[in-house]
């Protein structure tokens, strides 16, 4: 249909010049061959008057009229011509073919007028007499420098008609011989031009199914030429560029299925982009094909589904740890964007044997811990035996016995409730708790430090306090260090502690207008062993690990905890924690 519409236009371009040659053609050349003929009968028109001229010359003075007739009608016959003989008055004296008498009056005629004034006349016209077209040629016939009479002859100029006509139709006939061969000329012509069109529509469909080593075998050195060449070169970087592409593929592939890690990329429906080996693994799916799966028909494990989540809600990159079929990993998620689409890559580390070298060294810590808080429990005993009979110079040795004592029980029963906060196996006791009276009771243990320092010690809580439910022993141990602390680094002012219910939390506040903590510290105070200053923390009887309980305490309890403290001014611990 297509080549069709080519070859249409084609053949209309060449018709167009056809059309614009042919009739400007035979315009010329019929208006030559009528020049040329009109040239030639003239001559001949001529000599035959110059030759009647002769033969009427001594006839004319007389105005012989018959014999003028006879000669003008035998002269006309033999030569085929009309022969008009005109006085100088322009009265027909003879005719070739008609009767002179019953001819009007032909001085008023263009040749004959102009043959009497200049000494020759031609014209083309219109007969009246013989009702055709006729070339007139008239020659005055002079006696002494006087006109005599007018030899007139005279041709008709249908045959010049015929002539041009005849000439005229061949031309025609040619231009319709020339049109069809325009026509085939055309069909050639775009079968040629259209045949590396085609094979490069055919290459170009090849390369697009991945067919790269097609090639156009054209040798057209014109703009077709360069057209394939150029498909050809396409063809062959493209090939180039997948290779690199498959090879760099292939390679990534290669990486990825010899990770340890497990990675696998998720899309934002939460469907499995890519997964190499050691995920497949993991999920129990070693040679099942996983992509386009959700997640959770592979993987059904809380923590991991959390931590897509947070993933995919935070947009920043997250880290949790995932226990699955008696193995712990620690996950790494990090979100990207592919044209647009979330997605999200998560990298399991099995860290399975670190946990466990880690249980190792935390029993080990709870295990001397607990081995030797009963022989320093009796050294502390008899120390304070010891010190109701000691004189007072032993009395000096025995108190910094009995401090160093206190020091190492306090460490060691803050080491073994760190531990057993730290073990996962072990679940906390939640209860319905009365907060306000558990801290109450806390706070009497230290009435009489508080007492000792000058401090004061406020409790604000409302009437209406719901109970929180948490582990009572885990609270109290909270609470004792947060105080502790608050009373150990105050020198003088109060401590307020203040619990307010918002929605379904319960916000406390522990205040005190102690010495602070500088900014560089804050965020590592709750670090294990952390301290800010290690002399005077010692001093007080400090461990470093206060905090540290406090804020695993907190987490175990789902809450949250933070601290903000001016130098010189004092310090506020906040927690939050759900009802
Ligand atoms: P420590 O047993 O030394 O008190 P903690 O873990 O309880 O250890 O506290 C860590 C450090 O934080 C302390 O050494 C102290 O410098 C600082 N700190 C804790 N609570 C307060 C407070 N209320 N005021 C000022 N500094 C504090």
């Amino acid at each position: 249909m297509a080549k069709w519409g080519i070859v249409w236009k084609q053949f209309f371009y060449y018709l167009l010049i056809i059309l614009l040659t042919i009739p400007p053609l035979t315009f010329f050349v019929s208006r030559e061959i009528k020049r040329h003929y009109i040239s030639i009968i003239e001559i001949n028109l001529k000599h035959q008057a110059a030759l009647t001229e002769e033969f009427v010359e001594g006839l004319l003075p007389y105005e012989k009229t018959r014999e003028i007739d006879e000669l003008a009608k035998r002269i006309g016959k033999q030569t085929d011509t009309r022969i008009t003989v005109i006085a100088p008055n322009g009265k027909i004296l003879g005719d070739s073919k008609e009767d002179p008498t019953k001819m009007e009056n032909h001085l008023g005629r263009p040749e004959v007028e102009q043959a009497m004034r200049v000494g020759i006349g031609k014209s083309i016209r219109y007969s009246t007499t013989l009702k055709e077209e006729m070339l007139y040629i008239a020659l005055p016939v002079k006696e002494d420098g006087r006109t005599i009479g007018v030899i007139r002859t005279s041709l008709p100029l249908g045959q010049i008609r015929a002539l041009v006509w005849g000439v005229n139709s061949k031309i025609i006939y040619f231009a319709f011989i020339l049109t069809i061969f325009a026509f085939i000329l055309s069909l050639i012509s775009i079968k040629a031009a259209t045949k590396p069109i085609k094979e490069m529509a055919l290459a170009a469909k090849k390369i697009a199914k991945g067919n790269f080593n097609v090639r156009i075998s054209t040798k057209a050195k014109d703009e077709i030429g360069e057209l394939s060449s150029a498909l050809n070169q396409m063809a062959q970087e493209i090939k180039r560029l997948f290779t690199a592409l498959g090879m760099e593929k292939e390679e990534l592939q290669k990486t990825l299925s010899t990770m340890v890690e497990g990675v696998v990329v998720l899309d934002s429906q939460k469907r499995v982009v890519l997964a190499n080996k050691s995920f497949k693994n993991m999920c129990g799916l070693p040679w099942e094909s996983i992509i386009g799966k959700a997640y959770w028909e592979i993987l059904r494990n809380i923590e991991f589904k959390e931590l897509v989540d947070k993933v995919f809600k935070t947009n920043r990159p997250e880290t949790s740890e995932i226990q699955h079929q008696n193995k712990v990993y620690l996950g790494n998620g990090t979100p990207f964007s592919k044209t647009k689409e979330k997605r999200i890559v998560i990298v399991l580390h099995n860290i399975t044997k670190i946990k466990q070298l880690e249980k190792v060294k935390a029993d080990f810590v709870a295990n001397v811990s607990h081995e030797l808080r009963t022989p320093l429990t009796a050294i502390k005993g008899f120390v304070e035996t010891l010190e109701e009979e000691a004189s007072e110079k032993e009395q000096r040795f025995l108190k910094i016995i009995r401090k160093h004592t206190d020091r190492l029980i306090n460490l060691i029963s803050d080491l073994l409730l760190l531990s057993k906060l730290e073990d996962r196996e072990k679940r906390i006791e939640i209860e319905e708790v009365d907060l306000k009276k558990l801290i109450f009771n806390v706070s009497k243990i230290f009435e009489e430090k508080i007492k000792e320092k000058n401090l004061k010690l406020e409790l604000i809580a409302p009437q209406n306090l719901p109970l929180v439910k948490v582990d009572s022993f885990l609270m109290e141990q909270l609470f004792i260090n947060l105080i502790d602390n608050a009373v150990k680094y105050t020198k003088e002012g109060k401590i307020k502690i203040e619990i307010i219910p918002i929605n379904h939390r319960v916000k406390i506040k522990v205040c005190d207008t102690g010495i602070g903590i500088p900014k560089e510290h804050l965020s590592r105070i709750f670090e294990r062993f952390y301290v800010v200053d290690k002399t005077r923390s010692r001093e007080l009887g400090g461990t470093g690990l206060g905090l540290s309980i406090v804020k695993h305490i907190v987490l175990l309890h789902n809450g949250e905890i933070s601290v903000d403290s001016q130098v010189g001014k004092g310090t506020t611990f906040t927690i939050l924690l759900p009802v």
